[in-house]
């Protein structure tokens, strides 16, 4: 008797934090965590997509990653939602704004990573850290769209045009081979010794990782080959 209402009380659990969840699902509350169970019911399909920039979405970004001298139009850009394996390999929600010309190209490279089980903290807009790079990245916080220049120069960066995107960048830091200068600054302990970081199951981006294979698959460049400077967070096309 004592077993049978156990039972029944834990199914009756289960299915309210089921049905929270899948409310969690409905409104794409970024940077949350889902049970598997609410993702199968909800369907894989569903959080993998590809939309034009939706209102509330555009109007986060103003003023932050989308300035006032944004050269790309709206019309360019589109808004993804994806799905990731955060550190403790829980199902999180993640949202992207990229190029149109990359969208096929980043749902495809999430989507498998998600399903190989690849491991990143957070995915969720720049707007969120005030389209500061520097806050983003301590935040280990994965980004894409952000309409600024390279660190240090006046040139526009890739990112600008939604055409780049920063993996783990804390785990995987942009290094300035000429004095040394790591961002973030609080990257220091991944900027050296990657290799055996590795061994420490950090996902770590280097020619034998998931992402990189994915991302070169798709034809993108990655930082960590350039020569002047190392940053290992980076593909672009
Ligand atoms: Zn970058």
């Amino acid at each position: 008797m004592k077993i049978t209402f156990l039972i029944a009380f834990a199914a009756l659990f289960c299915s309210f934090t089921h049905a929270d969840d899948l409310q969690i699902l409905r409104h794409w509350m970024s940077a949350a965590t889902v049970s598997d169970e609410a993702v199968n019911a909800y369907t894989l399909d569903s959080c993998f997509q590809i939309t034009p920039i939706p209102d509330a979405i555009f109007s986060r970004m103003q003023g932050k990653s989308y300035k006032k001298n944004c050269t790309v139009p709206r019309s360019s850009l589109r808004y993804l939602r994806v799905l990731h394996r955060n550190v403790e390999g829980k199902a999180q929600l993640g949202e992207i704004v990229c190029n149109e010309s990359i969208a096929a190209d980043l749902l495809d490279i999430f989507r498998q990573l998600y399903q190989k089980g690849y491991k990143i903290e957070r995915i969720t807009l720049i707007d969120d850290y005030n389209a500061d790079d520097e806050t983003s990245m301590r935040a280990n916080n994965t980004s894409c769209f952000n309409f600024r220049v390279v660190s240090g120069t006046t040139k526009l960066s890739k990112h600008a045009q939604g055409l780049a995107i920063d993996i783990n960048p804390l785990y995987n830091p942009y290094i300035h081979l000429n004095n040394g200068k790591v961002e973030p600054t609080t990257g220091k302990p991944y900027a050296t010794n990657r290799a055996k970081l590795r061994n420490t199951k950090v996902p770590i981006i280097d020619a034998n990782d998931l992402c990189y294979k994915l991302f070169i698959q798709h034809g993108f460049k990655w930082g960590g080959a350039w020569r002047t400077v190392k940053d290992y967070q980076h593909f672009e096309k």
